[in-house]
C-alpha cells in the first residue's frame, strides 16, 4: 500500500515553508555545482536550483516557520472577505478549465472503467472550491493550518488559503499577459488538490463526500500500477548523500504533482496561438512552478520529513518536470543530461 487507511486524509499540498532554524544555517542538500547551474542555458542537472540559486543563496539564514506559513499570512488580517472580485472571477476560471482538462482526459483514459468516468466526471461537475482558513468542521489536522490548500474528500471541496491569492503566487495585474507564471503556482496548486477528487483515494467518496466506493477493482489496478511505476521513480531521487526518496511513501502524492503540472500544461498549450508562444508560455510556466516551490529546510525538517508523503520540493519539482515531455521539448533536454528519463520509463499519468 501506498498510503495509510484512515477514514480520511486530509493532504496538505504545496506548503512554501521557510523553515530553518537559526542553529541549523543554510542545509538545503544539493548535488551540484550551483555556479556552473549559473551560467547553464538549460536545465541539465537540477531545474529546481537552477531557478532558485540566487534566492537560496540569499537566504542562508531562515526565519521560523510561523512567521512566513501561508497560514499566519492569513491570520494577520488576509481574509477571504478582502478578495476582489477580478481575482474571484479568475481564478474561478482556473478552477473551471482545470476541471475541463481533466473532465477529457479521464474520458479519453484507458485506466478507468466506463462506470468510474461517469462517476469521476460527476464528482468533478459538484467540486466546489472554497477560499478561506479551515474552521470548525474541517476536516483539517493543526499541521494542515501551517499549508496553502487541501482536498477534503468529505466535503468534495478544495480550500485554499487566501493567503495564496497575492504575488508571487498569484497577481491578478498581469494575468492578460502573463497567464502562465499564475498558472505555474496558484494553477498546479489547484490542479493537486483537484486530482484528488479522483485519485485510488478519492474514489471511495462520492460527489457528496459520502463513503461510496465507485472505483472497480480494475480501477484500482489500473492506479496501482501506476503508483507502482511512480514509487520506482521517486525511489531514485536522494534524499541526501547517503538516503534515497522512500518511493512507495511518495507516490500518491508524487501522482497528484505529475497530473496536475499535464494538466497546466495543455492548458498552456490550448491558449497558445502560434508554436514559438506556446514554448515561451510553457517555459514561463515551468519557471513559475520552480518558483513558488522554493523552500529552505533544516536538517532537523529532511529527517523529519522522511516518513511524509510529500517528498521535499526540489524533489517534488525535478521528477515532476522529468516526466514531462512538454519539459523535454521547451528545454530541448537529451540523453546525458541530469534530468533526462528514458520515454518509456517516465510515469503515465493518464
Ligand atoms: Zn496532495
Amino acid at each position: 500500500m501506498y498510503f495509510p487507511k484512515v477514514i480520511f486524509i486530509v493532504l496538505f499540498c504545496f506548503a512554501v515553508m521557510l523553515f530553518s532554524p537559526a542553529e541549523a544555517g543554510f542545509s538545503f542538500r544539493c548535488h551540484v555545482n550551483g555556479a556552473g547551474l549559473l551560467s547553464a542555458p538549460r536545465a541539465e542537472d537540477d531545474f529546481y536550483l537552477y531557478v532558485n540559486y540566487d534566492w537560496m543563496r540569499a537566504h542562508p539564514l531562515q526565519r521560523g516557520v510561523d512567521e512566513v506559513s501561508p497560514f499566519s499570512l492569513a491570520d494577520d488580517g488576509m481574509a477571504s472577505e478582502a478578495i476582489d472580485n477580478e481575482t474571484l472571477n479568475i481564478i474561478n476560471g482556473y478552477f473551471d478549465d482545470i476541471k475541463a482538462v481533466y473532465a477529457r482526459r479521464i474520458m479519453a483514459s484507458d485506466m478507468f472503467s466506463e462506470g468510474a468516468k461517469s462517476a469521476a466526471i460527476q464528482k468533478l461537475d459538484a467540486l466546489t472550491l472554497r477560499i478561506g482558513l479551515p474552521g470548525e468542521g474541517h476536516n483539517a489536522p493543526d499541521a494542515a493550518k501551517k499549508t496553502g490548500a487541501y482536498y477534503d474528500y468529505l466535503k468534495n471541496e478544495v480550500l485554499l488559503n487566501p493567503a495564496l491569492l497575492v504575488s508571487p503566487f498569484f497577481n491578478p495585474a498581469t494575468n492578460s499577459d502573463d497567464r502562465e507564471t499564475n498558472l505555474g503556482s496558484i494553477g498546479v496548486i489547484l490542479a493537486h488538490e483537484i486530482s484528488h477528487s479522483f485519485d485510488v483515494h478519492g474514489g471511495n467518496y462520492d460527489p457528496s463526500g459520502n463513503m461510496v466506493k465507485w472505483y472497480t477493482e480494475d480501477d484500482d489496478n489500473a492506479s496501482m500500477e501506476r503508483l507502482a511505476v511512480i514509487a520506482d521513480f521517486m525511489s531514485k531521487y536522494s534524499l541526501d548523500d547517503d538516503e534515497n526518496v522512500n518511493g512507495c511513501k511518495k507516490a500518491y502524492e508524487s501522482f497528484a504533482d505529475m497530473r496536475a503540472l499535464d494538466c497546466l500544461t495543455r492548458i498552456v498549450m490550448r491558449g497558445s496561438p502560434s508554436e514559438e508562444e506556446s514554448r515561451e508560455g510553457l517555459r514561463r510556466l515551468f519557471v513559475s512552478y520552480a518558483w513558488t516551490s522554493r523552500q529552505m529546510v533544516s536538517d532537523r525538517f529532511i529527517s523529519e520529513h522522511r516518513e511524509a508523503l510529500h517528498a521535499l520540493d526540489n524533489v517534488r519539482v525535478n521528477a515532476a518536470l522529468s516526466s514531462n515531455d512538454m519539459f523535454y521539448y521547451v528545454y530541448d533536454v537529451k540523453i546525458g543530461d541530469g534530468m533526462y528519463v528514458r520515454k518509456r520509463e517516465r510515469p503515465r499519468v493518464w
